[in-house]
């Protein structure tokens, strides 16, 4: 891609009301814009690391064979009074009227849509196990949105939904689901704890959440340091201190960012919805499911929290929105103009996501522009051009070298 032609307005100054860097950082660089309280365009910047994200979670849900469908963000009362949740949700939920006065709702969450699916097509348990997913545009009318992407009032969210016809077949899940997360958090740069959490809104048996440990989190989580415990502090009550509740140690308490959540729902919603299914005997029972969210506009967000300065991003390789950026230092001279866009063309070709920074702008702005948006591999292109000679940078390992135009690939 062209810089020229590509949209990435940056800014000098951040908006005024963003607190935190990574909310800084992504209006800085050209990743989002807001709309209104919440509400915020994904700039194409921005819209590549949400599509990188995607396909990494498609990659890691295509492994444990969960299939993709797209269910309707615009939803009928008349389920949500089915489970019970029309008139539980409370203002979170935003609700709205058609022409014909009939009640919707913009979703906030899926269960009542896919046990409508699931319950009309399956019927045996020779159909189940079954694993279905979606990525969606989700809206909660949230009291505080706030930090940019990280509590939005419409955000973009992966929720799976599993059907089993035992305890067992949801415990199976539930450990795929597990892994397939903590897989994909650490493919978008992000370590990740687990933690024992509430069912909240969602309702059901037991809960777990994926943390990214971070100051700005919104959660405070305890955990301890000599064994596994981690828990949300919501749902333990621990302080910082009190003896873990495993191995006795003194635990302690951190904020996190919830990036995930996943819960057994048990019958929850197939005994109010009535999904029922004809077991092995011929008797009908609930179906027994799992549901499993993960929030995509707030990974990006903490990706961007956790690897970045305040001057700039620098994109965990595997969504970063381009592989590598090139900057001619000055375009008005000929062998530096022809040596850059032979390397673009060539790394192009060879299927590489490359962005080449052709504007006619003092090299100064490129640079500074070039360490905000933060590709990881940069190469420069400049004096040395005559000798075919580029300065080529990793930003991770902090190198710099002059190196031969057809070395570049061997670095990447
Ligand atoms: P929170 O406690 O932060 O309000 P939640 O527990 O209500 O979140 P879930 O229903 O568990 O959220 O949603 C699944 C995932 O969707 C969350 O783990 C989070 O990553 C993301 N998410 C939830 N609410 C928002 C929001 N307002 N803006 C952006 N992402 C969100
Ligand atoms: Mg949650």
């Amino acid at each position: 891609m062209k810089q020229s032609l590509f949209f990435v307005p940056t800014l000098k100054d951040a908006p005024k009301d963003a607190e935190v860097k990574s909310h800084k950082l992504m209006s800085r660089a050209g990743l989002i814009k807001q709309v209104a309280a919440g509400i915020y365009t994904y700039l194409p910047l921005g819209y590549k690391v949400i599509q990188n994200i995607e396909r990494i979670i498609r990659e890691e849900l295509e492994k444990i064979d969960a299939s993709e469908l797209l269910m309707p963000a615009l939803q009928p009362s008349d389920l949500w009074k089915e489970s019970g949740r029309w008139d539980k949700y409370g203002p979170e939920l935003m609700r709205l009227t058609d022409r014909k006065n009939r009640d919707f709702c913009l979703g906030p969450t899926h269960e009542e849509i896919i046990t409508q699916v699931v319950r009309d097509y399956v019927t045996s348990y020779k159909k189940l196990p079954l694993a279905l997913y979606q990525i969606q545009t989700k809206f909660r009318d949230e009291m505080r949105p706030r930090f940019g992407l990280m509590r939005g009032r419409e955000f973009i969210m992966k929720d799976a939904y599993t059907f089993s016809a035992t305890n067992e077949g949801l415990d199976e899940w539930y450990k795929l689901f597990s892994k397939a997360y903590i897989d994909i958090f650490k493919r978008c740069g992000l370590d990740t704890k687990i933690v024992n959490s509430d069912v909240g809104q969602i309702g059901g048996d037991e809960a777990d959440e994926f943390m990214v440990m971070s100051e700005v989190g919104e959660d405070n989580i305890t955990y301890c340091d000599m064994c596994e415990y981690a828990a949300n502090q919501e749902h333990s009550g621990l302080n910082e201190g009190d003896p873990c509740p495993i191995c006795g140690a003194e635990v302690k308490v951190a904020r996190g960012i919830e990036v995930g959540n996943i819960f057994k729902l048990g019958t929850k919603y197939s005994e109010s919805m009535n999904a029922k299914f004809i077991d092995s005997n011929g008797k009908p029972q609930p179906m027994i499911m799992g549901c499993y969210g993960l929030g995509i506009s707030r990974t990006l967000m903490a990706s961007v929290e956790q690897h970045s300065t305040e001057n700039g991003i620098l994109w965990p390789k595997e969504i970063s929105p381009f592989q590598v950026h090139i900057v001619p230092v000055n375009l008005k001279d000929e062998a530096q103009k022809d040596l850059a866009y032979e390397i673009y063309y060539d790394l192009k070709q060879k299927g590489i996501e490359v962005l080449l920074d052709d504007r006619a702008e003092r090299a100064g702005v490129k640079f500074k522009d070039a360490d905000l948006i933060g590709i990881p591999y940069r190469v420069v292109v400049g004096k040395d051009s005559g000798e075919g000679l580029v300065e080529f940078s990793d930003r991770f390992k902090e190198t710099k070298q002059l190196i031969k135009k057809t070395e570049i690939l061997d670095h990447i």
